[in-house]
């Protein structure tokens, strides 16, 4: 049985406007609160198949809190590695799941490597975004969508190492809805993608600067760049104070708590983007988060006049 659930779309009166219907897909509601489930979800019961006696992540985020949830349901045991810059609230909800948590490390790159140095024989590591399994759980939200909706012209999705990015990919190419064009938004001060996509090759955009930490991965992965050269893929940018005003959006009209990250889909509803303005139909990718509380948002509303 898979770990994800099959989520359901609704249809938003934001950002529709005459000739153009919007769907929700909305994947806030996995059981960790984020998409991540469905690839992380694939990943470790691929490796709990093959043997794997312990699984290792250095996600204190919404990858971390994944690795958890699927261990907890396999009763696998579960070591996540954290830099100290992780918040107490993010190592409550990991260590709840039954996960021992480690922190050390001034950023991610740190607790990274201190996770992969210690490895020990039996251990699967989870990579946030970067391994074919992920993208092959991620898909399965496209594998939903085609029984929900009509096609849509365009779909929406936020980036952060692009994992999300290339399941989506994938989900489309196994669907045949492979000319159904994706729209790719990152925040400014994580852009690694339109970097990446400026450069020909992944580039480390560090230092990250922006609310929305969980598109805070310093490069893309190569699999998102090869595809942003097969797939009709539009990059976009925007501020974090568009990323706030679409958690708001969703909070307000739908009455659902999502990180900036997510808010970032959202608002991209509103930017100038020709595939959006054209389009009749549109599928929103709702990724979700549980890095944000209802006051914090709030508060970056009231800050930004978002
Ligand atoms: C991980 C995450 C992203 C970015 O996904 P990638 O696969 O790293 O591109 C976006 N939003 C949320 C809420 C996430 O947890």
């Amino acid at each position: 049985m898979p770990l994800h659930i099959n989520t359901p779309v609704i249809s938003t009166p934001l950002a529709a406007m005459a000739g153009r219907s919007v769907f929700l897909k909305l994947d806030l509601l996995q059981p960790s609160g984020s998409f991540k489930m469905r690839g992380v979800g694939h990943f470790c019961a691929t490796k709990l198949a093959q043997g794997a006696t312990r699984f290792v992540s250095s996600s204190g985020g919404n990858a971390g809190l994944a690795v958890a949830t699927a261990g907890a349901a396999l009763g696998v045991p579960v070591l996540v590695f954290v830099p100290e810059t992780t918040s107490a609230r993010a190592i409550h909800l990991i260590r709840e799941t039954g996960a021992s948590v480690t922190v050390g490390g001034a950023n991610w790159a740190e607790a990274n490597t201190a996770a992969l140095a210690k490895l020990e024989a039996g251990d699967a590591f989870v990579h946030p975004f970067d391994h074919p399994l992920l993208w092959e759980g991620h898909a399965s939200l496209v594998d939903e969508l085609v029984l929900q909706i009509p096609k849509p012209d365009v779909i929406v999705c936020s980036v952060g190492g692009g994992g999300l990015l290339c399941g989506i990919v994938e989900g489309l190419r196994r669907n045949n809805w492979g000319e159904v064009a994706i729209v790719a938004v990152e925040t400014k001060g994580a852009a690694c993608y339109a970097a990446a996509i400026e450069c020909g090759h992944p580039v480390d955009v560090a230092p990250i600067s922006t609310l929305a930490t969980s598109l805070g991965a310093p490069t893309v992965c190569e699999q998102a760049l090869a595809y942003s050269r097969e797939h009709n893929i539009i990059s976009l940018v925007i501020d974090d104070r568009a990323a706030v005003k679409g958690s708001m959006a969703l909070l307000t009209q739908h009455r659902l708590l999502t990180e900036p990250a997510c808010g970032a889909s959202i608002a991209a509803l509103w930017s100038d983007v020709d595939v959006l303005n054209k389009a009749k139909t549109v599928a929103v990718v709702v990724c979700g988060g549980v890095g944000t509380t209802a006051e914090q948002l709030l508060a970056w509303s009231a800050d930004l006049g978002a």
